[in-house]
């Protein structure tokens, strides 16, 4: 049972991940608007939940078994759906066992460290999920199109010098297999969405009222620098897809696919862990039973 259970999630999944290697051209590799055959968003309410009840199944075991811990990053150009997709995949989970943080335009104080840091001190205790919206990869996305955020960030001329990118790739590279092989799987989502359905979404942010709290002037300006974004993400994803911390490119176009699509990531990550409850030893079990007879002796009415 759980084994099918997993083999239908790798298989929904295979699509969506970056082969090690693989030199990613985003718009030639990656289909926005892919559907893997769920026609409807009503079809998949039904997988939506699947996988929202399999996730608070897995995270109960992972708390329990305490050893391992998962780290999700999920990078994605502005009104790809993050936040919402974060609402509704971890909507079963118990909140105690997941950590969430979004990461924003560094402080002086975290400018002042070395730029892996501020992501450092959040990462994920042993037991927990851990995301990230946006992520250290911010480090080669938004720092790499604009030069100037670049020039804030305070680098010896050593670290400026030319083939920074690669070194870059390469320090997250090591990073990441670092963290890996301390017990935390560490699985990446980019939530990948057209530059025209974008469009409709900040029109939309602007008509609706409701959604009017959401419109940003600054993302709009953003958008004019796609195409530099494009190619820093396929670079990014060519160079940083690993066997040890693999990236997913999950389609965005449609916000209900990207959530299956994330959920479905995620549960791929746990199952591959396959936390089990711990399992008492003589000593613990010889504890326990100690514990009900002194119990059962306190009760009203017991002898003693
Ligand atoms: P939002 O996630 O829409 O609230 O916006 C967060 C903003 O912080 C985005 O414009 C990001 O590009 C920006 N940001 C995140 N990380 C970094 C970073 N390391 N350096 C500069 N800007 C960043
Ligand atoms: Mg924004």
């Amino acid at each position: 049972m759980r084994d099918l259970r997993h083999k239908q999630i790798e298989t929904f999944i295979e699509p969506f991940r970056v082969k090690p290697g693989k030199r990613v051209v985003l718009a030639r590799d990656f289909d926005p608007a892919f559907k893997a055959g769920v026609r409807k968003k009503k079809d998949g309410e039904a997988l939506l939940a699947q996988g929202v009840e399999l996730l608070a199944e897995y995270q109960q075991k992972l708390a329990a078994q305490d050893t391992y811990g998962v780290l999700m990053t999920l990078q994605a150009m502005d009104a790809a759906g993050k936040d919402g997709t974060i609402r509704h995949v971890m909507s079963g989970v118990n909140p105690q066992g997941v950590s969430v943080h979004s990461f924003k335009v560094p402080s002086t104080e975290e400018l002042d460290h070395d730029y892996l840091w501020r992501y450092a001190k959040r990462l994920p205790a042993r037991g927990e999920i851990g995301i990230f919206n946006r992520s250290h990869y911010e480090e080669v996305l938004v720092v790499r199109v604009h030069a100037e955020v670049l020039a804030n960030q305070q680098l010896p001329r050593a670290a400026r010098r030319p083939g920074i990118w690669k070194r870059r790739y390469r320090e997250i590279n090591d990073w990441e297999r670092y963290i890996t092989e301390q017990g935390f799987r560490v699985v990446k989502v980019f939530l990948n969405l057209s530059k025209e359905e974008q469009r409709r979404r900040f029109l939309s942010r602007i008509e609706e009222p409701e959604k009017n709290w959401k419109f940003s002037a600054a993302d709009v300006h953003e958008r004019g620098y796609w195409d530099a974004y494009q190619k820093a993400l396929s670079e990014m994803l060519s160079n940083t897809s690993t066997e040890w911390a693999p990236w997913y490119v999950v389609p965005a176009d449609r916000k209900w696919f990207a959530r299956i699509g994330v959920a479905a990531v995620l549960a791929d990550t746990l199952m591959r862990i396959d936390p089990r409850f711990p399992v008492l030893d003589d000593e613990r079990r010889t504890g326990l039973a100690a514990a009900r007879e002194q119990l059962e002796a306190e009760a009203p009415g017991a002898e003693g």
